[in-house]
């Protein structure tokens, strides 16, 4: 039995964030999870994937952000209680069926989950999320511990219930991420089917539609703020005149330092755990009863500069600062002694931190840049094309793994923007210079938004060469499913979608299906279609070689090895590939024989042929 299906109320179990989350879903009955992967949110989703082969949870990956939440929200609309989960930027792709949905509002309660990435760790940018509940009017719930994680997704979908809106629940990824004690709640009995009630004049959103149901949406948000006034997450602690307000991960940061610094019986904490609506009324109070104040928040200065809003409103004039107090940026996220530094130089607190521990005895790392893993079918697909297309070509990529092509020696990425992008991107290249243009993709993101820019780039005619890779799984976070796996392959009932009938479906006439680590072959197919005049296609179909050794495909051949004799070490192999497995030593090249897979890449590269199978 999956562990958070565990019924033992009162019970203590140790939980990572993102689980916390998935529990509190099933304390609240939830009955329908859609997800599109991404960190630092994949883990929620992968708990409903395996609870939903144990139980009547429905669940699916669906193919964007977008798409999951439309789909979420027809399960809501049934009546179902539903949550969605997405990393920060996968709330842009669903922000258009988000903006209207907060029109429409939902009938069973619908969380979304909305996981941010302060110091970019995995992400293309780190936007605040927070401005999308105020763009949208949608209430945001910030917990600060896992305990709370658990709780508050319970409170959400009582919450979204009851003003008949999704509520989206923002996280960050120390928060997903960390572990800890949580009480358990109740599992009451899931409700599997609901019932649609039709009623267009509220739920069509024509513009005479909309114009009553944006009056309701700002109706909604001010029993939205009667709740956040009230709303147990929203805590003011402390008699103290030194006031700091604090949201997230940063309230335990905070709550270290007062202890630290020795100064809790001089400060008054402002915790808000309901980030929007803000408790105008409790933070009011909170102003009133404080000398100054410091604000305490990753990211935008989005309480600090309501706080400022609400001061002046209030005739209040008490110093209020939060950007540029220490090392208080808006840039990357927080940490203990950052927080407990800043904390000290504004209320002028005499405070040295704590001597590093000397080290200098120990040698240094070695530096560890992140890279393909051996046998990684991309390396072999990025050094064929480079062969044909050169150092020349513009090589718009995508997200995935396959965007550590951008690292030398293989650099093979010139430009990237968003999921997608690497597709119509090259529509606009083709277009704007004469260098030929060369796009990346992986099989996850073509599934997830690069149709479209596919059918435009046939429509409009655009001329260059699309690389799909497709390595049979959504590997960067993790290796979940995409409408174009062999989903029996992780015991899951789905159908395939196959790449190259949709490409095909989409018009492109010339298509090439390869195996990369055949590096002849994949060289005259790219040659063919860098001199077709017109958009074409190349597949490059090879499973990723964890997921095929996670799902048991995995037929390692022949490990390789260097022949030393034959070896000239003018380096080509490394220079070219960088496969970890390889490595020098005494100024020799040598091969892993345990990280080697036997792909024999290397070999096919060797032009002194010295690279060979381990007898
Ligand atoms: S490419 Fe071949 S000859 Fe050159 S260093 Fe590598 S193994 Fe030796
Ligand atoms: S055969 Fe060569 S390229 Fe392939 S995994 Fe082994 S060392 Fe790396």
């Amino acid at each position: 039995m999956h562990k958070l299906l565990t019924d033992a109320p009162g019970k203590k179990m140790l939980l990572l964030g993102n689980e916390a989350i998935a529990r509190g879903a099933l304390e609240a009955g939830l009955s329908f999870a859609t997800c599109y992967p991404g960190t630092p949110s994949s883990e929620i989703p992968e708990q409903f994937l395996h609870i939903s082969q144990e139980t009547d949870l429905y669940f699916e990956y669906s193919t964007n952000e977008k798409v999951a939440l439309e789909v979420g929200a027809g399960a809501a609309a049934c009546g179902l209680r539903t949550m969605v989960t997405m990393k920060h930027v996968g709330l842009n792709v669903a922000a258009d069926p988000l903006m209207t949905l907060a029109y429409v509002g939902v009938k069973g309660g619908m969380v979304i989950v909305n996981a941010d990435d302060p110091s970019l760790f995995s992400s293309q940018n780190e936007q605040d999320n927070r401005y999308y509940a105020r763009l949208s009017g949608l209430p945001m719930l910030e917990p600060t511990t896992v305990q709370e994680m658990k709780d508050a997704t319970v409170a959400a979908f009582d919450l979204s219930e009851e003003l008949g809106l999704p509520v989206i629940l923002r996280t960050t990824t120390r928060l997903n991420h960390i572990r800890g004690g949580v009480e358990l709640g109740k599992l009451p009995p899931r409700k599997t089917k609901g019932t649609f009630k039709k009623d267009p004049f509220n739920l069509v959103t024509v513009p005479a539609v909309s114009r009553k149901l944006h009056q309701v949406l700002l109706e909604k948000y001010d029993r939205a703020l009667e709740k956040s006034e009230q709303w147990p997450y929203n805590q003011l602690t402390g008699k103290g005149k030194w006031g700091i307000v604090a949201n997230g991960v940063s309230v335990n940061y905070v709550r270290d330092a007062v202890v630290d610094l020795g100064i809790a019986d001089k400060v008054t904490l402002l915790k808000l755990g309901f980030s929007w609506p803000l408790p105008k009324a409790l933070m009011t109070r909170f102003l009133k009863q404080v000398d100054k104040v410091l604000v305490v928040e990753e990211l935008e200065p989005i309480m600090e500069n309501e706080l400022k809003a609400l001061a002046q409103e209030n005739g209040i004039t008490i110093p209020i600062k939060g950007k540029g107090v220490g090392g208080l940026s808006r840039l990357f996220e927080y940490d203990p002694g950052l927080v407990r530094k800043s904390v000290a130089e504004y209320f002028g607190i005499d405070y040295k931190a704590p001597a590093m521990v000397e080290m200098s005895d120990l040698p240094p790392l070695p530096g560890r840049p992140p890279n393909l893993c051996a046998g990684c079918p991309h390396r072999a697909t990025f050094y064929a094309v480079k062969q044909v297309f050169g150092n020349e070509a513009v090589y718009p990529t995508d997200i995935g793994c396959y965007t550590l092509g951008v690292l030398p020696p293989i650099s093979m990425a010139d430009y990237l923007i968003c999921m997608g992008s690497s597709v119509s991107s090259g529509c606009g290249f083709a277009e704007g210079t004469d260098q030929k243009t060369v796009s990346f993709i992986g099989d996850s993101t073509f599934f997830h938004s690069g149709i479209t820019g596919l059918v435009n780039a046939v429509h409009n005619n655009h001329k260059f060469t699309l690389v799909i890779l497709d390595n049979g799984t959504t590997a960067m976070t993790g290796h979940q499913p995409h409408p174009g796996v062999q989903a029996n392959l992780m015991g899951l009932d789905r159908t395939r979608v196959s790449i190259e009938n949709v490409v095909r479906g989409c018009g492109v006439q010339d298509v090439h299906v390869v195996k990369p680590f055949k590096i002849k072959k994949t060289i005259e197919a790219l040659q063919a279609a860098r001199d077709y005049d017109g958009l074409s296609v190349v597949i490059s179909d090879e499973f990723c070689p964890l997921f095929a050794k996670a799902t048991k495909q995995f037929k390692r051949g022949k490990v390789f090895t260097v022949n030393q004799e034959k070896c000239k070490n003018h380096r080509d192999c490394i220079n070219k590939l960088a496969c970890p497995a390889m490595f020098v030593e005494e100024e020799k090249v040598r091969i892993d024989e345990n990280m080697c897979i036997g792909c024999s890449v290397c070999a096919q590269v060797c032009p002194e042929n010295a690279i060979v199978p381990v007898k």
